[in-house]
């Protein structure tokens, strides 16, 4: 039916943008298309990113705590082993699971899912080779590009997805890697790679800059590096890799101090590559139509997703932002109410951004470099977890949130969380920023005791007065 019938609106794309978006669409009375070409839906996220990392990441905390925190908890036994298959397989579980999961919600909100690649021929049809070998054109008042991003090599190395891996390789090794090598201080290069490190490998993280995580408070960052060195993550800052040897038995990394300088060499069983990701518009046909693009690749759009082509919009990872998957959610929900003449919105310095290493790092705002710039007169209040009961109790406790408030007015401005389940707790401190409460607003909210959550009424306290339990 997709075929020969018009379309409101034609999703090229099926991940946290693209599926939303279809979803959101259908709910608001579109006649809505998807077109995927993975043959499962949810993008990157459900099937190569968020989704199978966290999976590893709580499964690996599990082994680790068990050789690690259980005793102290009084809980004993005789021995811990890791079943790296049936790791796997429980990763894989939940992945097929949530995929079909939107196969089913496109069902019932009546979306039409097409697999196959899609190709934008002109501003309302979308030629598609489809997964069966088969070929057709859907056509729309409306094309919604959400194709996405992909991984980033970097030049002279060649991704095999065995000894040299990208994420997508990391998420799936058969074997245990004596010593890893990261490229890459980034959120998924850390992720990643306290998995491997909790699983039993030496891990050495690569990094060109001189700081990991280049968008993390400073403060925060110095803690979070400690907290990752304590568990045993080397890093190597301020250096590049500028050879590649993967020709014996594992890989020989060449590398050099960032401002030049005499070589060393590192050796891995295993390289994983996470210099960052790069939008996926290849084989779109953007060029024919004229679809305006920045010198990153990626596409152009104006407040309302529109592209400089009226009738084709874009979306989440392809456009500039963060590349977040709820970043991409939000984007596509706003774009198909413009499409369905409503009004959509989402703030880009609203988007909470959060690493899910243990402790987690979560933030939301501007940091306290970002405010100094601006030359804003600012408090900052903190508060330690070494003093919230909840974290003293279950023997949890490194980390401390941190507030930035404006002097003038106390408005939060930011609000920085490493701790266990800092990826939960920063939600009351998002929905702060978004009513542009001030730190006594969340200071004078009753909070439940003992929570976590507690340390973010303290740190309130602590930024325009003074908190009690410090
Ligand atoms: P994508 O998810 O990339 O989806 C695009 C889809 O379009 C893909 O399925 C692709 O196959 C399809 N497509 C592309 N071109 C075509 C075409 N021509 N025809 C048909 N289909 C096409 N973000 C978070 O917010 N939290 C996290 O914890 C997190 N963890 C991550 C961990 C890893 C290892 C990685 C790699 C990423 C992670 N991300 C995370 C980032 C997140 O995955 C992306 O920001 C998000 O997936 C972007 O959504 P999107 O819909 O824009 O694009």
């Amino acid at each position: 039916a997709s075929g020969s019938e018009e379309n409101d609106v034609v999703i090229v794309g099926g991940g946290p943008g693209g599926y939303v978006a279809a979803i959101k669409a259908a709910q608001l009375g579109l006649k809505t298309t998807c077109i995927e070409k993975r043959g499962t839906l949810g993008g990157t996220c459900l099937n190569v990113g968020c989704i199978p990392s966290k999976a590893l990441l709580h499964s690996s905390h599990m082994y680790h705590e068990a050789q690690h925190s259980f005793a102290n908890h009084g809980v004993k036994f005789s021995s811990v082993e890791v079943d790296l298959p049936a790791m796997m397989a429980q990763k894989d579980k939940a992945v097929a699971n949530l995929t079909r999961g939107i196969e089913g919600l496109f069902k019932k909100n009546k979306v039409t899912y097409v697999k196959g690649y899609g190709k934008v021929i002109s501003p309302s049809e979308v030629s598609v080779e489809t997964l069966d070998g088969g070929n057709s054109v859907v056509k729309g008042k409306n094309i919604v590009i959400a194709t996405g991003s992909d991984v980033k090599s970097l030049p002279g190395i060649n991704i095999d997805e065995k000894k040299i891996v990208s994420s997508t390789g990391a998420l799936a090794l058969s074997e245990i890697p004596k010593k890893l090598v990261v490229i890459g201080a980034g959120y998924i290069g850390l992720e990643m790679g306290s998995v491997w490190a909790r699983l039993g490998s030496e891990v050495t993280v690569v990094e060109f800059a001189p700081d990991i995580v280049p968008t993390m408070d400073g403060e925060i960052r110095k803690q979070f590096q400690r907290s990752l060195e304590k568990q045993k993550m080397k890093f190597m800052l301020k250096t590049k890799v500028v050879g590649v040897d993967s020709s014996g038995d594992g890989v020989k990394l060449t590398l050099e101090p960032a401002a030049g300088g005499d070589q060393t060499i590192l050796e891995a069983d295993v390289v994983l590559v996470s210099a960052g990701r790069i939008p996926f518009t290849a084989g779109l046909g953007l060029d024919k139509l004229g679809v305006e693009m920045d010198k990153q690749g990626r596409i152009l759009v104006n407040d309302r997703f529109v592209t400089n082509v009226p009738g084709i919009y874009a979306i989440g990872d392809v456009i500039p932002g963060p590349m977040l998957a709820h970043k991409a959610e939000e984007d596509g929900v706003a774009c198909v109410e413009f499409i369905a003449g409503k009004h959509g919105h989402v703030d880009y310095d609203k988007v909470p951004g959060v690493v899910y290493t243990h402790p987690e790092v979560a933030s939301v705002g501007k940091t306290e470099e970002q405010v100094k710039a601006l030359g804003v007169e600012y408090r900052v209040g903190k508060f330690p977890f070494m003093a919230n009961s909840r974290a003293k109790a279950i023997d949890d406790a490194e980390g401390i949130v941190k507030i930035i408030a404006e002097k003038e007015t106390d408005k939060i401005l930011g609000v920085h969380i490493m701790s266990p389940n800092a990826g939960e707790l920063i939600h009351e401190a998002v929905l702060a920023i978004n009513y542009d409460a001030s730190s006594e607003d969340i200071a004078r909210v009753c909070h439940a005791h003992p929570t976590m959550s507690e340390a973010l009424k303290e740190a309130a306290m602590a930024t325009h007065d003074k908190p009690i339990h410090i």
